[in-house]
């Protein structure tokens, strides 16, 4: 398998893990971590409303579930794939654990510390690489989908009940007048 083939597999299962936050009314997020032999090894996603806790990231949850897996907090030759830009406590795990590389898909221009790790030589001059991109329109839609229908809900419309709280591919309806 291709190195490209692999990347959209993994991606594919991070986004996976995102629909399952999706189906928990988490904001969308999935994360997956890969040893070098290309087993999945840990896996998360966002749990941060579920815990009322701000450190339940996918990325640290995905992290913990490989150190458990494997017995040791050295994610030395792993690499993470995650749906959205990891933020800078996530980063900051990422280098701890050692891991080698993150392919990440859509970017947080709020939250994402891509660039801000450009100033922290410590984290990179341990090798890590980061690429972001992967799979980025999918990472972006459940997001969109998610985001929008959370506004929805909120927003007190005539057919917020008939939204399914675990079904993404029914997209809310605007409820229309006779014509
Ligand atoms: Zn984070």
């Amino acid at each position: 398998m291709c190195d490209k083939e692999n990347n959209d597999k993994n991606m594919t299962y991070a986004l996976k893990q995102a629909q399952e936050a999706f189906n928990c009314g988490e904001v969308p997020i999935g994360a997956i971590v890969v040893a070098a032999d290309g087993t999945v090894i840990g896996r998360g996603y966002n749990k941060v409303e579920t815990t009322k806790c701000q450190s339940e990231h996918a990325e640290l949850i995905a992290i913990r579930d490989a150190c458990n897996k494997i017995g040791d907090w050295r994610l030395s030759d792993c690499s993470m794939y995650v749906t959205l830009e990891p933020c800078l406590m996530c980063f900051g795990l990422i280098g701890l654990s050692r891991i080698k590389t993150v392919y990440f898909g859509a970017k947080s221009p709020l939250f994402g510390a891509q660039s801000g790790l450009k100033d922290n030589g410590a984290i990179y001059s341990k090798g890590l690489t980061v690429h972001g991109g992967l799979k980025e329109s999918e990472c972006i839609a459940i997001l969109r989908l998610f985001f929008g229908q959370a506004r929805y809900e909120r927003g007190g419309c005539e057919t917020k009940a008939c939204i399914p709280r675990n079904c993404q591919e029914t997209a809310p309806e605007e409820k229309r007048g006779d014509n």
